[in-house]
């Protein structure tokens, strides 16, 4: 048989990424589109099947040459089933997708949440790649997370593994009220609005730094003020960096990944974010796990989630 690409789509709230991938995980070609997700979940799956058939046909990859389609989702779903639970973004309950989508392209079609999804992709040919036992941590809005074991993703019992941001880290006075209803999560520290709201807190309570001068205080601006030299702004991703060095060294006693890739917009601060992170993770790990695990940015950024949706077909067929 002639040689072999699937089909990566990241369903997003706003938009669908799609990707057509060759069997070592390098992406032959990607697009992009509006989701309306507001014409409802019917419109929606036939765009992403109108979407796949238009990049094998831009890329001349015969249909019958593609070896699947995989799909990351933005929410819970389930994967027996085939159907997404529950995706907030997309004002989806109890939508089926897996079939529906087969059924329109003729092809196999997984599905998987879209964190998962992008940790397979690193796994595959990003910051993991060669290593079998993986964590990614997404810094962003929130913080998500994924976990590769025997280079497989791992779902947990009721597929809720993963969620590293709301891993219950601080305590005390601290503690602040995460969007889960939880007290104290990862996330309300080492994501883009935890380092902000860390920020304007101080502040508030009369911190000098040059972040007081601006009309408007963004996790960038927090990374950029540090990279100056403004010893508040250091403290905040220090903080920030120590939170989520604790976090790492209770994943890294649990499962013993032989790494951790950490993506996300807050992950392009680089060494000034790195460095802190590493330094608390071996204060709070023990000496043995430390000295046999790394640290280190993601490399396939946005891409990850088409890569590694793309990977969900591949890795069953490849076995
Ligand atoms: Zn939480």
């Amino acid at each position: 048989m002639s040689e072999h690409a699937f089909i990566g789509i990241d369903l997003g709230g706003t938009n669908i990424k799609i990707g057509l991938v060759d069997p070592s995980g390098r992406m032959i070609g990607e697009n992009e589109g509006p989701t309306h997700a507001e014409e409802g979940a019917d419109a929606v799956l036939a765009r992403m099947a109108r979407m796949a058939e238009q990049i094998a046909q831009d890329h001349d990859i015969r249909w019958a040459d593609i070896g699947g389609v995989g799909v990351g989702i933005p929410g819970f779903t389930d994967m027996k089933e085939g159907k997404v639970v529950l995706a907030p973004n997309l004002r989806w309950k109890d939508i089926p997708v897996r079939d529906p989508l087969s059924k329109l392209l003729q092809k196999q079609v997984l599905i998987e949440n879209d964190a998962n999804v992008a940790a397979l992709g690193e796994a595959w040919s990003g910051a993991g790649k060669g290593i079998s036992h993986l964590v990614c941590i997404t810094l962003g809005t929130g913080v998500g997370g994924g976990i590769i074991i025997d280079g497989q993703i791992y779902q947990g019992y009721r597929g809720m593994a993963g969620e590293v941001g709301h891993i219950p880290i601080v305590v005390g006075d601290e503690a602040e009220m995460c969007g889960c209803g939880r007290l104290g999560c990862l996330e309300t520290i080492s994501s883009a609005t935890g380092i902000v709201r860390i920020a304007k807190k101080r502040l508030a309570q009369g911190a000098a730094s040059s972040l007081g001068f601006l009309p408007e205080v963004t996790a960038k601006e927090v990374f950029l003020a540090a990279q100056a030299g403004d010893a508040f702004a250091l403290s905040v991703v220090h903080y920030a960096a120590d939170v989520l060095g604790r976090a790492i060294a209770g994943l890294a006693v649990t499962l013993n990944p032989g790494r951790f890739v950490i993506g996300g917009g807050v992950a392009r601060a680089g060494e000034l974010l790195f460095g802190p992170v590493r330094k608390a993770f071996a204060e709070y790990a023990p000496y043995t796990v430390v000295e046999k695990t790394d640290i280190v940015p993601a490399t396939l950024g946005n891409r990850a989630g088409v890569v590694g949706a793309a990977g969900l077909v591949s890795k069953l067929q490849q076995g």
